[in-house]
Parts: C-alpha cells; structure tokens; sequence
C-alpha cells in the first residue's frame, strides 16, 4: 500500500510516504530554531508553525517522491500522545486530506510510530522486539509483541525524559539549546569517570519497586550542585569531564534496564528510537551490552530516531497490510492518549 503519514505531536511537522515497508520521502519543516530563544518548545509557536508548514509539506513530499495525492491508499496521522494544538492540526489535515480523496484514515500512536519507523530501515520487526524509546518528551521500556496491535509497557520515567536531563544540563552547562547534540560533542573531549553521578532507581527498593522505570532528576540536581559548589570554590568547571560523566550515568541506566528487560522476557531483539538515540555513546554501550548477552541491537538512523513523517506512514502501512480497522473519520486528538493504545 501506499501511505502518506503525517506527523505533528511536538515541534516538528513531519510528512513522509511509504509503499509497502519501501521509505519514498521523508520532508521535515520543524519550528525548533524559533523556540531555542525560550529555551524549550512553546506551544502555541508550534501550533501556528505547523498550521503554515502543512500544505508546502505535503506538497514538497509528493512533488520529491514523485506521487500524486490520488494514488494514495491510506493517510496516516499521529492522534496522540503529544501538544494538543500541535496534534490538532495535523488530525485535521489528515482528515480532509481522507475525505477529499476517499482513502481510510488511522489516526496511530506516536511511540508506536517510533517504533514502527525502523521497519523501512532495517526490515520486518521480529514479533516480540523490545523497544527502548528515549526523547525529549519520553523514555520508555516497551514490549512489543506486535506493533500494529499489540504493545505493553514495562516502565517510564517517574520524572524526567532522558533527553529533557540533557537539554537542561546542557543549559546548566552554557551550551545551546536543544542541548544533547552538545553535551554528546563536547563529552566527546572528556572523562566519563570522572565524576561519579548518581544512577537512578538501579538498587535496593527503589530498583525493586520500579525494576523498569527511570528517574533522571535527581542526576540533573546532583550535575547542578556539583557545578555550582566548584563555581562557589572559584574554580573552574571541566565542561567536558561533567558532559562526559553526566551522559555515562543516563545511558548506563537506560542500556543496563533494557538489556535487563530483554533477558527477563526472553526477548532476543532490541530497538532504540527517540531523539536521545542519536547519542554516540548510548548507541556503543548498548551494542557492546547487547553483544555480551546475545542480543541483536537495532537503532534506526539518527533522522529516523527524531521525530518525522515516515515513521507515521510506516506504522500506517504495517497496519493497511495486516487489515487493521481503520478509525473514524471523527477520531480524536488525544494529548495523553495511552502508549497501550496503538490506534483510535
Ligand atoms: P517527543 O518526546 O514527543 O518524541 P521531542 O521533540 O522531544 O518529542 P525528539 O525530536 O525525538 O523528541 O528528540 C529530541 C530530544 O533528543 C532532545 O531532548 C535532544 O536534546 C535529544 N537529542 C538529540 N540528539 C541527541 C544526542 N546526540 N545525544 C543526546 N540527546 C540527543
Ligand atoms: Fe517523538
Ligand atoms: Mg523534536
């Protein structure tokens, strides 16, 4: 089939079209340089950026894949979780986008989404796939026995996203905004023993009461005193060595819970999606982990991993070629919809 997925749940407006499980364009316009001065994303600038990126998107994805808009077979939307005014907008164009050229509309789940992506990349996912979804918004420990229908989750962050810890120590630490692309550069040039950061929830009750949750704002509160205690001393802060011991806390964490969770569910195939994914040191520890305990490791490319339009068309497709209901041209836009809830 071929399916036209649109994306719209936080900052980026995503379109991308994917025949069968074949990627053809993934067009990207995102607002992120418009929120950089606020030092996160603003809602209501995403809203307005998405309502004026929409129709040259698509059109940009059409006119690059070289397909017109009638021989689409399906749209596909992401209907949840996310902003609710940035979700708003891309459900209601893929609604009239569905009504004007008759085609059925699934309105699917973004981490679903995230998930699916990695089909276009590296093939059909092995049913079940455990899925580790680290971005600015989630971080996730998912089992996915099929990920048109069927995904459980095993745990969350009880506080923070693993890239939310980034960009906020990043900012502590005077680099840009968004921050993880820089503390990952800059933790290129220090020591990751340096300084030895708390790792969350990983012993004792905590552990046993939240084996696959995560919890990273006690390490952003650690980062912040230790800085400020050398800065109160008049001495001066090693950026790199706090960048480089910083990153190794979050992704010691992030692969030890998910190479835990693969052994318990006897689950042979690990997927890492999200924009925190993009991270050169998460992507080596959890290959060199992954290989220790014989477990295949699959991280989509880093264009992949952020949020974009060909994961939505990619979900959309799966769910086409498995006769998957479709939803209701009324559906929804539900802003905490459940990562359980793979379509509405
Ligand atoms: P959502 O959470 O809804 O998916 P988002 O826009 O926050 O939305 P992404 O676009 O997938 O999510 O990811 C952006 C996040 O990824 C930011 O927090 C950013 O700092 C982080 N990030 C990107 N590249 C890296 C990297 N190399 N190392 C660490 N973090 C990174
Ligand atoms: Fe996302
Ligand atoms: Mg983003």
């Amino acid at each position: 089939p071929l399916v036209l997925g649109i994306e719209t749940s936080c900052d980026e407006t995503g379109v991308g079209i994917v025949r069968g499980q074949t990627l053809l364009v993934d067009a990207v316009a995102s607002s992120v340089d418009e929120h950089a001065r606020f030092g996160g994303v603003v809602p209501e600038v995403a809203s307005r950026a998405h309502l004026e990126a929409m129709v040259p998107t698509v059109e940009r994805a059409c006119r690059d894949a070289g397909v017109r808009l009638e021989d689409l077979d399906a749209i596909s939307v992401t209907a949840g979780p996310g902003l609710a005014g940035a979700l708003l907008v891309g459900v209601a164009a893929a609604k009239a986008l569905a009504v004007g050229l008759g085609v059925p509309i699934y309105g699917v789940n973004h981490l679903a989404a995230h998930v699916a992506v990695d089909i276009v990349e590296h093939g059909p996912l092995p049913e079940p796939t455990m899925g580790l979804l680290v971005s600015g918004g989630h971080s996730n420990l998912l089992l996915v026995p099929d990920v048109t229908h069927d995904i459980r989750s095993l745990g969350s962050t009880i506080d923070d996203a693993a890239g939310e810890a980034f960009d906020k120590v990043a900012r502590l630490l005077g680099l840009p905004f968004p921050g993880g692309p820089h503390v990952d550069r800059v933790a290129r040039e220090g020591d990751r023993v340096a300084i030895d950061f708390p790792r969350g929830l990983t012993s004792g009750r905590d552990l046993e009461r939240h084996r696959f949750d995560y919890s990273f704002s006690g390490l952003k509160t650690a980062v912040a005193r230790w800085v400020q205690a050398r800065e109160a001393a008049g001495e001066p802060v090693p950026v790199a060595d706090v960048a480089a011991s910083f990153q190794e806390a979050v992704v010691d964490v992030l692969t030890r819970k998910a190479v835990a969770a693969c052994r318990e569910h006897g689950v042979d195939d690990l997927l890492i999606g999200g924009g925190v994914a993009a991270n050169s040191r998460l992507r080596a520890l959890a290959q060199e982990r992954c290989d220790a305990h014989g477990i295949r490791l699959r991280v989509p490319r880093p264009g992949l991993c952020t949020d974009n339009g060909a994961m939505v068309a990619a979900l959309g497709a799966q769910m086409v070629s498995k006769g998957r209901q479709a939803s209701r041209l009324d559906l929804p836009a539900d802003s905490s919809q459940p990562v359980e809830q793979v379509s509405s």
